[in-house]
């Protein structure tokens, strides 16, 4: 048999199911394989205590007969989501030592399910970057290519790496630009992020509220079927959740694509466009197309506006957010002389470069007299982004692009260190989906000549995931891609 801990989750729940091994058994072989990992970095906070615990009252509801749906599955929790009794930094110095007092949505959700927690994990300090090489603990590794120190994307880089590198079953992420797809991308894995209001936000540490999403990230679409029909749901304690019924998502998976019309975005190929990734899009195209789907040419015009109006919005509500951590509530307490510099030192040193950068914009971009210019402006082209989507979903079903335009690039990486922008670029084909608040997936499509995961992006209407997992089924099912084991 092969190793535990490179099953899928509904492989995992199988082998419980059929007592092939216990829950205490899986959760001490995870604890173990991430103790053998642990140069990947992709844990800031392992939880072994709470995971040998809840394994062990898993393994007796399955004695019991009293199994829930997500039984014993260990699961790694991005430090963005708030764990009651479990340090969650949002990896920034600036939440040193926060414990809350209360529990996220979600991860109640899944712990409800029966699922066990691993650890926190790394990612961009407050998710903000592409790259986990923002995170005050020190970058995640890419498990692809161990040895070239490769970053793992970001901002949901621990998550990625972890769930590749076979160091727990599956993970939370959270989106708000590309965080779950682009690091699903760069480490060979799947991800999705839902619609906008499918999960809630509550209990995860804001950075745009409007964009942010919760997803998971997991070993294949089965799996993040599987662990969205437990995330998602109605909550009253978020006011942007919406009143919907959750779909088995799995439901989806195994339907056929004829007729199926499936939509390719002009403006996602732009000359230069790498000529791997080109073909790897032209791939998929292929495979829905013999599957029976039709694939229609079809216009976002406002595409290229949707990087300079992310960058102006995302900062915007950040800078918002942020204002919160004063030094007094949580965390880190730099003390000055007077109130005003116990503030301004507890910023100084609780923040880092990227967090400062994106404060800075955002508050410039709130100001009198730049409001109308750059906000207020910012807002009504995201409208026009929107507005795109809804015009191309006339004559389509689903929308078939590239996740990323690179691949994995080395860690410290001259050309990103240089300008910011050129890390911001990398955002190009996902932050389009978090602006119209759309569902939006990445599944592994292969590997670039010099071995390297891509990533194809399947976009769908609000509140369509259905439609996105069923030609990611198809897709996932004919690309055949290998899993590091
Ligand atoms: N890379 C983007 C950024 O830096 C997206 C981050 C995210 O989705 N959280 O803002």
């Amino acid at each position: 048999m092969a190793k535990i801990t490179s099953l899928t989750v509904h492989e995992t729940l199988d082998g419980l199911k059929n007592k092939e091994f216990t829950a205490l058994e899986l959760a001490k072989a995870y604890l173990a394989a991430m103790e053998e990992k642990r140069a990947l970095n992709a844990y800031v906070l392992e939880t072994a205590e709470t995971a040998l615990a809840q394994a062990e009252e898993s393994a007796r509801r399955y004695r019991d007969g009293t199994a829930r749906a997500l039984e014993g599955i260990p699961l790694g929790i991005k430090d963005l989501f708030c764990t009651k009794g479990i340090r969650t930094t949002a990896c920034s110095h600036i939440l040193d030592g926060f414990v809350p007092p209360y529990e996220s949505t979600v991860t109640a959700n899944l712990f409800a399910a029966g699922a066990v927690c691993l650890g926190k994990l790394n990612m961009d300090e407050f998710a903000m970057g592409g790259s986990n090489e923002t995170s005050y603990y020190g970058p995640a590794v890419n498990p692809w290519q161990e040895e070239k120190k490769l970053v793992p994307g970001g901002s949901s880089g621990g998550s990625a790496a972890a769930v590749a590198a076979n160091i727990c079953a599956a993970a939370t992420g959270t989106d708000t630009g590309g965080s779950i797809r682009q690091p699903a991308a760069f480490c060979g894995v799947a991800g999705i992020k839902p619609t906008y209001g499918r999960c809630s936000r509550y209990g995860i540490v804001a950075f745009a509220s409007s964009l942010d999403q919760a997803g998971p990230i997991a070993k294949d679409v089965r799996d993040c079927a599987l662990l969205l029909n437990v995330m998602a749901g109605y909550d009253a304690k978020d006011s942007t959740s919406v009143k919907t019924e959750t779909p088995d998502f799995t439901k989806a998976l195994g339907q056929s694509v004829k007729g199926l019309k499936v939509g390719v975005p002009a403006e996602y190929r732009p000359t230069g466009l790498n000529a791997e990734i080109a073909a790897c899009w032209d791939k998929g195209i292929k495979i829905l197309r013999e599957a029976g789907a039709e694939v229609v040419e079809i216009s976002l015009p406002h595409t290229r506006y949707a990087l300079p109006v992310y960058y102006i919005i995302a900062p915007a509500e950040a800078s918002s957010n942020l204002a919160r951590y004063d030094g007094l509530r949580y965390g880190l307490r730099v003390p000055g002389e007077h109130l005003d510099n116990m503030y301004v030192n507890s910023r100084t040193a609780g923040f880092g470069v990227e967090v400062k950068r994106r404060i800075m914009v955002g508050t410039y971009v709130l100001s009198a007299g730049y409001y109308d210019a750059y906000y207020l402006k910012a807002q009504k082209v995201r409208r026009l982004i929107r507005d795109d989507f809804v015009r191309a979903f006339n004559d389509c079903d689903v929308i078939l692009t590239p996740t990323s335009p690179t691949t994995a690039f080395p860690i410290g990486d001259a050309q990103m260190k240089e300008n910011p922008i050129n890390m911001w670029l990398n955002d190009v084909f996902t932050v389009s989906v978090n602006l119209a608040g759309l569902p939006g997936m990445s599944l592994p499509a292969g590997l670039s000549a010099n071995g390297l995961p891509l990533g194809l992006q399947l976009i769908g209407r609000a509140f369509d995931e259905e439609t996105m997992f069923k030609a990611a089924a198809v897709l996932e099912k004919e690309i055949g891609f290998e899993r590091l084991k």
